[in-house]
């Protein structure tokens, strides 16, 4: 009930806006529609839309619960670390890492756990969940309101969900690809809007993109990058981010919108679907030197996962197993999280680190 009166009203006031200014970029129509939908939706799991790797298999968030504890040996061991998920979700892979870092005791007693969530039903879940826990809680709706400190960071899934722009080469130039209103006045559709000599796009793609093609750029994924590097190099600590996405900037339209675990109609129902875009890594990675971090990656999630081993820690999971259904659970999430025709590959980890950090688990020198 409260999912459609929400998403509705989302759809009302999008027509509004366009009847009365004119159509409206594709990040202001992605805002909206995410908005709503993580205000309302049951966004993850199975009875979900989409799943994600920490819903997956629990050794997700081990992994980065052991990850983390080794990064903060390496900063010194200092008595106080923020660590600090970006799009908690329902609070699974927090969960999972919490209780991976009870074998470092030292590092779970420096723990102060800070959750960045906007939406209300989710922070809710979260609260839920991760109340029990022992540790420290703080949820702040930006990560700029998170206190200074050496931090530890990880996003996953969290950067796809931010809004992107789009644009268009045609024959005179780039325009900007915007949302109107079909000739019903009710249907969404792409309009092209002016010409614009100088997109907020990689310059590699501004400068060589064919005629017809489709690229995206725009401002939240790098401010978000910009505030966290700029963290780090103030206060020391590494950042994790975790998403579907290319290493190398290029044309292309990847915009999608998922609902029960199937594509939708991109523009179809605002507020009911998750719209994501796949990260432009060179993009992030091009904006995080600006703010003079060390870079590791991209590394595809499968390598990332083994070099950290899960593949010992699958096998302890397989001699704990009761039951023969619960050992296959362990398997297939595994092979689903590692697997290149799975998320093995279209994953991947880029880290970020102060600059007096010299190796970051899970990577090598070169990603
Ligand atoms: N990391 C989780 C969930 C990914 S879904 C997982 O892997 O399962 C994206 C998450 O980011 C949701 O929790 C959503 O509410 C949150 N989110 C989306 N946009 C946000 C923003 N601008 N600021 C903070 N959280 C946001």
């Amino acid at each position: 009930m409260c999912r459609m009166s929400e998403s509705s009203n989302v759809a009302a006031r999008l027509r509004a806006r366009i009847r009365a200014s004119g159509p409206v970029t594709v990040e202001t129509f992605m805002e909206e529609s995410a908005t709503a939908y993580y205000a309302t939706a049951e966004p993850l799991g199975a009875r979900g839309d989409f799943i994600t790797a920490p819903e997956v298999s629990q050794v997700f968030g081990e992994l980065v619960g052991l990850w983390a504890a080794v990064v903060w040996q390496n900063m010194g061991a200092p008595a106080v670390v923020h660590m600090v998920e970006l799009g908690p979700g329902r609070g699974t892979l927090m969960n999972d890492l919490l209780r991976a870092t009870l074998v470092v005791p030292a590092f779970a007693k420096a723990l102060k756990i800070h959750l960045v969530e906007t939406s209300p039903r989710l922070t809710a879940l979260q609260r839920q969940r991760l109340c029990s826990s022992g540790f420290p809680l703080a949820w702040h709706a930006r990560f700029e309101d998170v206190p200074y400190g050496p931090l530890l960071v990880v996003g996953n899934e969290f950067l796809d969900s931010l809004p992107i722009r789009q644009f268009e080469r045609t024959a005179d130039g780039w325009r900007e690809r915007l949302v109107g209103l079909a000739a019903d006045g009710k249907t969404f559709c792409f309009v092209p809007g002016l010409i614009n000599a100088r997109p907020p796009l990689p310059a590699s793609v501004r400068d060589e993109a064919l005629v017809g093609a489709i690229a995206e750029g725009g401002t939240a994924v790098q401010n978000c990058i910009t505030a966290v590097a700029t963290r780090l190099v103030s206060y020391g600590g590494a950042a994790l981010f975790i998403d579907y996405g290319t290493a190398v900037s290029a044309v292309g339209d990847s915009l999608q919108a998922v609902r029960h675990h199937a594509y939708h109609p991109l523009l179809g129902a605002p507020g009911e679907t998750d719209m994501t875009a796949h990260v432009d890594f060179a993009a992030a990675i091009a904006t995080a030197s600006q703010s003079g971090t060390r870079i590791y990656g991209p590394v595809s999630q499968g390598k990332w996962l083994c070099r950290l081993g899960i593949l010992t820690r699958a096998e302890c999971l397989l001699a704990q197993a009761r039951s023969g259904p619960q050992a296959q659970a362990v398997v297939a999430g595994v092979q689903r999280l590692i697997d290149d025709t799975a998320m093995g590959s279209l994953f991947k980890v880029l880290g970020l680190t102060h600059p007096n950090l010299l190796s970051l688990p899970g990577f090598d020198r070169t990603g």
